[in-house]
């Protein structure tokens, strides 16, 4: 009838009980006028309270196992939880340091290089690879906020135009060196609204959009990034497809861990398809791959409608 954090009030109601019964077994005493009960009736009674008291007693210890063990599995999974955060930490503190200082240090060497050059040709370049050092590192400290703030900040609901949405995100990255030959098809619909959370959408759809431009097979002659979706009673699906490099199936699994890079040029963080799965899990959603190496590949996302 207690709980926990009553059981003093359990305790006194137990001791005052148990008082009563001695009190009851040394003195003659009795609330109810006293009868005679017939032998067969006194027996009847006893079975009847050892029965009852027996399925009480095996019930509750019944439960005290189960509430026992439910505890035990809450404990495990939270423990396993903090268990993958604490490595997740120690990943994100080497990475980032490192990740952190090479593009510094780059820029540092380019600068003693340029140092009392009057070459404006070879400066120009210095000026170029210095640019583009400073805009991965720009990249990369983006991708940690949207990590922390994926974590940190409340889901909203609200109206998402997805065509206007994926229009504008390419925009934004179409002035880019890489995609500068690629043909973005959008083939959703323009009145196409889901009610989701906008800002979480973006930063999935961009980090899968960045993706499909920056993993292109530059020695194709017909580079596409398209987009298209489909829709179930329960789910609605988004699929962001490409021509590119494609992966190799044992990746499939590796390239949303943190940090993880499956290629040996990239210049981003190896943080972004860990974002966007992190992303769509607290939107209860989920991710899919098809993709086969030197054809293209699509990320599949799906949320419920
Ligand atoms: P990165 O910062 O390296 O791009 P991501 O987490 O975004 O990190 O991607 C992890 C790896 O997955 C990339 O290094 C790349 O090898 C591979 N990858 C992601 N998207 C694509 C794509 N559209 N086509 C080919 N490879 C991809």
């Amino acid at each position: 009838m207690f709980n926990y954090s009553q059981k003093r009030i359990a305790i006194a109601f137990a001791t005052f009980s148990f008082m009563l019964f001695a009190f009851s077994l040394v003195q003659d005493f009795s609330l109810l006028p006293y009868r005679n009960y017939p032998h067969n009736y006194v027996q009847m009674n006893q079975l009847i309270n050892f029965t009852v008291a027996f399925s009480v007693s095996a019930m509750t210890v019944y439960l005290l196992i189960s509430l026992n063990h439910y505890t035990a599995i809450q404990l495990i999974q939270s423990n396993n939880q903090l268990k993958k955060l604490n490595d997740e930490l120690d990943r994100f503190v080497y990475s980032t340091s490192h990740d952190l200082r090479a593009p510094l240090l780059s820029v540092l060497g380019l600068l003693k290089l340029a140092e009392g050059n009057v070459d404006e040709k070879e400066m120009n370049r210095y000026h170029r690879m210095m640019e583009s050092r400073l805009s991965s590192l720009d990249k990369f400290i983006k991708d940690i906020t949207d990590y922390s703030r994926n974590n940190r900040l409340q889901i909203v609901n609200e109206n998402v135009n997805l065509f206007s949405l994926t229009t504008e995100i390419w925009e934004s990255l179409q002035y880019s060196a890489d995609a500068q030959d690629i043909k973005f098809i959008n083939d959703l619909p323009s009145n196409l609204i889901v009610a989701n959370d906008g800002t979480r959408l973006r930063v999935v759809l961009s980090n899968l959009i960045s993706n499909a431009i920056r993993y292109h097979d530059h020695r194709k002659e017909n580079k596409y990034v398209k987009v298209y979706h489909n829709v179930t009673d329960s789910s609605f699906t988004l699929h962001v497809e490409d021509n590119g490099q494609g992966i190799a199936p044992e990746l499939h699994s590796k390239i949303f861990e943190m940090f993880y890079r499956g290629n040996e040029s990239s210049q981003g963080s190896g943080l972004g398809l860990h974002i966007v799965k992190e992303t769509l899990a607290r939107l209860s959603g989920t991710i899919q791959l098809c993709s086969t190496p030197r054809q293209g590949s699509t990320f599949s996302i799906s949320v419920p409608k």
